[in-house]
């Protein structure tokens, strides 16, 4: 009873991992990985130096006052807000990627439908009656609905 359910547990498991979303998730997880070092390299590496050489003194990372034995340091502060705005714009940026992919994607498709549409459009008309406006047949010299004498009738008797 015990073994079955620990068989059962084992592949509930390798049912989870083999889903394709973990896969995507793990991606994702390395990918912004690398994505938080490229950040920070330009945060640490690059802004806030600026913001030290701005402040004046290069010796220190950022503008750090201290008061009272306490590091109040504005420079990491800020660079932490800068770099949660290039995230956020990073971010952004990616989303706007994908959605303006998506809508030309559904634009092509769009104009795919409309092309087809002409296409049908182009198609010769089904003839109709000129009598009851119903659709015939193109050879027919009779109107099977209202029964008229079209172009082309013959008829012996008469
Ligand atoms: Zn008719």
């Amino acid at each position: 009873m015990a073994e079955e359910k620990k068989k059962n547990l084992i592949e509930e498991f390798i049912e989870f991992v083999s889903r394709g979303n973990v896969i995507d998730l793990a991606v994702g997880v390395i990918i912004g990985g690398a994505f938080t070092s490229v950040v920070n390299s330009l945060v640490g590496d690059l802004i806030q130096p600026m913001i030290a050489a701005i402040g004046g003194n290069p010796e220190v990372k950022g503008m750090a006052v201290v008061l009272n034995g306490q590091t109040i340091d504005f420079g990491a502060f800020i660079s932490a807000i800068i770099s949660f705005l290039i995230t956020a714009a990073a971010v952004f940026a990616i989303v706007k990627a994908v959605n303006q992919a998506a809508r030309l994607k559904e634009l092509a498709a769009e104009k795919a439908g409309l092309l087809k549409k002409e296409e049908e459009e182009a198609a010769p008309e089904p003839r109709t009656c000129p009598f009851c406006k119903q659709e015939i047949a193109d050879d027919a010299t009779r109107c099977p609905h209202c029964t008229s004498k079209l172009e082309g009738y013959t008829n012996a008797a008469e």
